[in-house]
């Protein structure tokens, strides 16, 4: 038990929790009425709850812990630096040794058009940035109509007010009048629910990207601002785009002059097996935005690298931008990032998945693919995804999905739960995105854990 709550009980922290707590994207009424479940302590890639259980955590907290937790490393770092100087502002022609430092190390990981760099809190603010950036960009260019940003159904881009907007979350459009004016969405690239028969991976990437040369054409060059998309969407359930369909993208972008954007807020810092998914899936971003792995979510932090073309603008004919966070460029957040992004150079934590646990993830899915509830597979460096269908593809008739109102990725999110691990269910779609610490012998115990739920929910299913 930790030593500030001593005298505190599970059932003291879940009145607290129920009576005062509006947890995000949550029921109130239905947690209040369950209670929380209290999570203690980190250590590597398993979490403790204050019952005492032990819990692998594939999810890396939220996408973000990829050093895994208890890193002393990180930990030191935010220790000396609140204990040097625990906050200043970088508004007033000021700076602190750790933002500015981290500016250059970011320039040297990042791909070779960032040189520079715009602090946030977090993701979604990173994204705002995005919006204001992208749009005074064109401004300067004398081009102020060209404000339209096209987006993704199903695209997870944060919760604020432009992040949502960007997003293609349908249930969160549905709240509070979203998205904002001049936000335009096109479908996903989302192979196992758009294909058509007997359509290739590739030849379906290429038919998705067309989608967006079809809108730009569509909405009229001339008022296309920018593309955002995530390498990988996490969110919306980890899928996959086929290996055709970023370089598309980037030939229809650069065709018509259109600013591309990756938001690397999960797939950053290791994840998909290189630094940046960009780099994964072989596109030049002009925009990149970040957050969550850049601290491995020890502290809050986020942002935006900008490429040259538009830090050339800005810097060169812009004048002062009128956008900043109280946090922009936070000490003690850039102190933990230096010393998060060290321990991935000096661990070799990206080379580790690229060469050795991604490659092996990839390999146990393809296994659990075997399993009679699973209609597909898709891995990507440490991010993986488990499509759960009633009758699998047989005799080129394709998987039969079930009833979304059963809510059987809710049932085997539920014995995941309550078998020591946590995975992630977008509709019936099981996620995982472990610490990129995890070893071979772990994704072992992961994927028995796996298999366990799966037979489980088959289990549930039948009696459905
Ligand atoms: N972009 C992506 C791709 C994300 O996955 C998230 C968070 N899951 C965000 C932006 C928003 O980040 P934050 O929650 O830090 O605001």
């Amino acid at each position: 038990m930790s030593q500030q709550s001593t005298n505190q009980s599970t059932k003291d922290w879940q009145a607290a929790d129920a009576a005062h707590f509006l947890h995000p994207f949550t029921d109130f009424k239905a947690l209040a009425a369950k209670g929380s479940r209290i999570v203690t302590h980190g250590d590597n890639i398993y979490l403790r709850d204050s019952e005492g259980n032990r819990i692998l955590d594939a999810m890396s907290g939220l996408w973000c812990v990829n050093v895994g937790y208890g890193r002393k490393e990180l930990i030191e770092a935010a220790t000396a630096q609140m204990t040097q100087l625990a906050f200043y502002n970088s508004f007033f022609q000021t700076t602190t040794p750790p933002a500015a430092e981290l500016a250059k190390l970011l320039a040297e990981v990042t791909p070779p058009q960032f040189r520079h760099v715009f602090f946030s809190g977090s993701g979604s603010e990173g994204n705002d940035t995005v919006v204001r950036m992208v749009r005074r960009y064109w401004d300067l260019q004398g081009q102020p109509q060209r404000d339209v940003i096209i987006s993704r159904q199903n695209a997870y881009h944060g919760s604020t007010m432009a992040g949502a907007s960007l997003g293609g979350m349908s249930g969160m459009h549905a709240q509070g009048g979203l998205p904002i004016p001049g936000i335009v969405h096109i479908e996903q690239p989302f192979w196992f629910k758009l294909h058509r028969p007997g359509e290739s991976r590739d030849a379906f990437g290429l038919r998705a990207a067309g989608w967006l040369e079809t809108k730009i054409l569509e909405l009229g060059a001339s008022k296309v601002a920018a593309f955002i998309g995530e390498p990988v969407q996490g969110a919306g359930g980890v899928i996959v785009p086929p290996a055709t369909y970023w370089p598309e993208i980037q030939r229809i972008c650069d065709k018509y002059g259109v600013l591309l954007v990756s938001d690397e807020v999960i797939c950053g810092f290791g994840r998909t097996g290189r630094w940046f998914g960009c780099e994964t899936f072989g596109y030049k971003p002009d925009l990149m935005t970040f957050a969550k792995g850049v601290t491995s979510g020890y502290v809050p932090l986020g942002g935006v690298m900008v490429g040259e073309r538009v830090a050339k603008a800005l810097i060169e004919q812009g004048g002062e931008f009128e956008h900043g966070y109280t946090y922009s460029g936070h000490p003690v957040a850039c102190a933990v990032a230096l010393a998060n992004i060290r321990v991935l150079q000096k661990d070799k934590l990206v080379e580790h998945v690229h060469d050795d646990v991604g490659p092996y993830l990839a390999q146990c899915f393809a296994e659990i693919a075997e399993h009679p509830l699973v209609g597909e597979v898709q891995t990507c460096g440490l991010m993986g995804a488990v499509q759960l269908v009633k009758h699998k593809a047989k005799d080129g008739k394709p998987a039969v999905p079930f009833n979304e109102a059963l809510g059987v990725g809710m049932i085997c999110r539920g014995h995941c739960f309550g078998n020591g691990l946590i995975m992630r269910a977008v509709g019936d779609r099981m996620i995982v995105a472990p610490p990129l610490v995890i070893t071979r012998a772990q994704i072992d115990e992961m994927v028995a854990l796996i298999i366990r739920c799966l037979d489980l929910t088959l289990a549930d299913t039948a009696k459905l």
